[in-house]
């Protein structure tokens, strides 16, 4: 079938819109979790938040917390940084064991930084507070992730 029937968008209508605001996600960091959505039509997960399921579109999700592990997919090393960050530093991507890529820092110098440690398993070690540019609204957190192979 196409679409979903009157009573499962009423379902999804009467839950509160977005189960997991981004405000939460980055309280969460700050506490050392991972926080995420788990989609209740097609059972995969989001994170960081999003008002939709990324995968089907669903609306009907649930929190979650995830393992805070996963694989060090890239990175590269920022030597001149934007505006409102401090520069170096090592962001990366992360494919967590529950299946989102989450954006996140590697917690090593540029110079512990090689080609090697890419698919590396990796672990969520702390947060770093960023205060932001004229285009971000201010501070916010992202998840600091460190090599544990
Ligand atoms: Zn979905």
């Amino acid at each position: 079938m196409v679409g979903r029937t009157q009573e499962e968008i009423e379902k999804e209508l009467s839950k509160e819109y977005i189960p997991l605001s981004y405000a939460e996600y980055e309280e969460g960091l700050s506490n050392g979790k991972l926080l995420g959505l788990r989609c209740q039509s097609c059972g995969k997960i989001t994170s960081h938040p999003m008002p939709v399921c990324q995968w089907c579109g669903s609306r009907d999700m649930e929190r979650v917390e995830l393992s805070g592990e996963g694989e060090l997919l890239t990175f590269t090393v920022i030597r001149v940084a934007p505006e409102g960050f401090d520069a170096p530093y090592v962001p990366c991507l992360v494919k967590t064991l529950e299946g989102p890529t989450v954006i996140a820092r590697l917690d090593l110098t540029p110079e512990e930084a090689s080609q090697e440690l890419i698919g590396k398993r990796v672990k969520m070690s702390g947060t770093y507070k960023y205060e932001g540019d004229k285009y971000s609204a201010g501070a916010h957190v992202c998840p600091v992730f460190r090599i544990i192979e």
